[in-house]
């Protein structure tokens, strides 16, 4: 079943903008631009808005105007001086190198007047697209509203793709000549490295808090690699279903028929499945917290294992140095304590290892992602994935509505 999903999502084709003859069009763009802010609205990480630099340059190049917009975090109750894209165009200015000009609404005359007047080689960020409630609800007539912005629509939000809303999916149809920006066509063209062509052997590192957010995924993968490796606070669920007793570890109660079936479905498929032999457990969910090692299937009552133990790590760091592709999803404790961050760390090294003797390596999912670049790896590994809930969305092989949106 899962291989009859995949062709599906396959037979979708997605034009790139270098596709498109773009001179003296007016194009519209979507990209993520939700961008962390300071106290005083500062941007205090820019990656989104340096990722796409290319897409905006190759845009302006080619003697097209632009019309650039976004959503920036989840506002509530409509406009809201917090939320304003207005705060970004300090930065944005100074990435581009050119005056970016605004408007204070994303529809209605202002917006409408700012984008006729554009020349070409101009740019116009447009407000907060989530101050209108119908941006999440995919409304047809707000989409259409912002269609009326320009003559050629480009989408290079990779990150909200698996979501149909009006400007990442339902405005497409009111264009004919649409296509996919360079952000967006580098991720499923990573992503589809991993899925269609991976070399072999081949290994799933999965991690973080949760087995719920993580059987799709699984479950679609296990026909494709060799290993699987779980770490995380996911992992206590799979001991427990087999077993053990994890103290006061992270446990899904209503996921342990999950867990065995994974398991099961795993030994079927030939797929080894690497659990953490032992942990590093504490008395507190504290970084000051007594800690000590202990077997991941016997954690006393009153403690929790919050990173994968010493023999786990040259565990997982074996089997990641025999394979050639690596998809890695969560990390492996909670590595935002730097007492629980030494098993991510550690197979973060490995990964960066296994690609510099030739090893094909995608870190997707916003834990895993942030922790590769907060150790500065970011660029010793193949890619590092933007789109945490997309990505494992297409990893489940389900079809993005974003992208499909773009197909002919
Ligand atoms: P996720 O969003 O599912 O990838 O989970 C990421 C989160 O999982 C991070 O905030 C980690 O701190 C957390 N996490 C990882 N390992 C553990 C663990 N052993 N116990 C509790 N939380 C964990």
């Amino acid at each position: 079943m899962g291989m009859s999903k995949f062709a599906l999502l396959n037979s979708i084709s997605m034009k790139s903008i270098s596709s498109l003859s773009l001179a003296g069009k007016k194009v519209l763009v979507r990209v993520d631009f939700n961008v962390p802010l300071t106290a005083d609205f500062q941007v205090s990480d820019d990656t989104r808005l340096r990722a796409t630099l290319p897409t905006i340059h190759h845009i302006l190049d080619a003697g097209a105007s632009l019309v650039l917009m976004s959503h920036l975090g989840r506002p509530k109750d409509g406009p809201t001086d917090k939320y304003s894209l207005r705060h970004i165009i300090p930065a944005l200015e100074k990435l581009i190198g050119k005056p970016v000009q605004f408007a204070n609404d994303c529809i209605g005359a202002e917006a409408s007047e700012k984008a006729a007047a554009l020349q070409s080689g101009e740019i116009l960020l447009l407000e907060n697209l989530r101050f209108y409630k119908e941006e999440e609800k995919g409304d047809i007539g707000f989409a259409e509203k912002l269609s009326k912005l320009g003559n050629v629509y480009v989408n290079d939000a990779f990150g909200t793709a698996h979501r149909a809303h009006a400007s990442t999916a339902v405005m497409a149809q009111f264009f004919t000549e649409k296509a996919a920006g360079f952000v967006m066509s580098a991720e499923i063209e990573n992503a589809k490295k991993v899925l269609d062509s991976a070399q072999k052997p081949y290994v799933a590192i999965m991690g973080g808090a949760k087995v719920s957010d993580k059987i799709l995924i699984m479950e679609n993968l296990l026909d494709r690699i060799d290993h699987l490796i779980i770490g995380g606070g996911m992992a206590y669920t799979f001991w427990k279903a087999k077993g053990g007793v994890i103290g006061n570890s992270l446990l899904e109660e209503d996921r342990l028929e999950t867990c065995l079936r994974i398991l099961d479905l795993a030994k079927e498929k030939g797929v080894e499945v690497h659990l953490p032999m032992d942990s590093t457990i504490a008395d507190a969910f504290s970084n000051e917290a007594q800690k000590t090692n202990c077997e991941s299937k016997g954690i006393p009552a009153g403690w929790m294992g919050l990173d994968i133990g010493q023999k786990a790590m040259q565990d997982f760091r074996e089997v990641v140095l025999k394979c050639k592709t690596i998809l890695w999803n969560g990390p492996m404790g909670v590595f935002e304590m730097p007492a629980f961050a030494e098993g991510t760390k550690t197979i973060a090294h490995a990964v960066v290892e296994a690609t510099a003797n030739g090893a094909y390596s995608l870190i997707g999912g916003g834990d895993s992602a942030a922790a590769v670049n907060q150790l500065g790896f970011g660029d010793q590994v193949s890619y590092v994935s933007t789109g945490g809930g997309a990505l494992l969305e297409y990893m489940e092989g389900k079809v993005l509505p974003g992208v499909a949106a773009l197909g002919e």
